[in-house]
């Protein structure tokens, strides 16, 4: 056997085992598009490379070599870490983000209360926004669009449960402050999130078809915000359509690259995605290519159709 044919039987059989395991993981994953691509390049790959055991001359020889050579060269060049690409930096807050002025506290605030005209005083301009969300129903509202008894219940009952145990919590706040630089602190958050249960963590550029339904997302450049330059969501656009719907939105969320389950097939994206820049991008366009630039929401589960 010639040693091309060797190689053609290699590739082909270690490219079948990636693809089945790719179409194994997104059938589990109900990422049907993403399947039945993994699938089609499960038979269509293999069976390309096989060819030089199907035709024995010399010109397909050299001509697989050649392709098979530069196949093996792109797949290093993935992962080799080189070139990393862009660093982040790490800028420090210059003060603390003001807790009262988040849209869950100002939801709480009612009408004709002292705290309601407390903080009306101190943030004039947050105003007219709130009393455009308070005409909406509200989170897990029975009048609210996508209102469904058993998920919107469930969660209030979540949400009250959560109310009762505050009173339950020992301790009182630590006056001692402990001095620590960001990139530590954001390092050990990251890690502890993942510890906890987070699928992953990361940063990626915003897409067009990230196409966010309240408008929140900026698509500008970054602006110095509070000492950083960073972007920022616009809080009273993306509540608004929360209290309109009745429920989070989460689209950002789920369309997110680094939204995917935490196993195998994606952890070995991550890793990837650390080591070189040349993967980063390519893992952006496989990402649209499998799951597509739009992703449709996914449909409930039967199980939550209690009606
Ligand atoms: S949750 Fe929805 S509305 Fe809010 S920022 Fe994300 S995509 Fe936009």
């Amino acid at each position: 056997m010639h040693w091309i044919q060797i190689v053609s039987a290699i590739l082909a059989g270690v490219s079948f085992l990636i693809l089945l395991t790719g179409a194994i993981y997104s059938l589990r994953e109900k990422e049907k598009r993403a399947a039945g691509l993994f699938f089609g390049a499960m038979i269509v790959i293999p069976v390309l490379l096989l060819i030089p055991l199907v035709i024995g001359s010399e010109v397909i020889f050299i001509v697989w070599g050649g392709l098979e050579a530069l196949l093996v060269l792109g797949v290093l060049s993935f992962v080799l870490p080189y070139p990393r690409g862009k660093r982040m930096t790490w800028d420090k807050p210059v003060k603390q983000i003001d807790e009262r002025t988040i849209m869950f506290s100002r939801n709480l605030l009612k009408e004709g209360t002292e705290a309601y005209a407390t903080y009306y005083r101190l943030y004039p301009q947050h105003l007219e926004p709130d009393s455009h969300f308070r005409k909406f129903p509200g989170l897990m509202s029975s009048e609210a669009r996508y209102f469904n008894p058993a998920t919107f219940y469930a969660a209030e009952a979540t949400f009250n449960v959560i109310e009762h145990l505050r009173d339950m919590a020992k301790g009182k706040p630590l006056n001692k402050k402990t001095a620590v630089s960001a990139p530590e602190l954001t390092r050990f958050l990251n890690q502890w999130s993942q510890k906890l249960g987070a699928v992953s963590f990361g940063v990626t550029r915003l897409q067009e078809y990230h196409k966010c339904p309240s408008n929140a997302i900026s698509f500008d450049d970054p602006n110095e915000i509070e000492g950083i330059t960073r972007w920022q969501i616009n809080q009273e656009a993306c509540f608004t359509l929360w209290k309109k719907i009745g429920t989070d939105c989460g689209r950002c969320v789920s369309v997110c690259p680094y939204s995917h389950p935490d196993n195998l097939l994606h952890n070995l994206v991550r890793k990837g995605l650390r080591q070189s820049a040349a993967f980063r991008k390519a893992a952006l366009k496989m990402d649209d290519f499998l799951y597509g630039r739009k992703p449709a929401p996914k449909k409930e589960e039967e199980w939550m159709r209690v009606r």
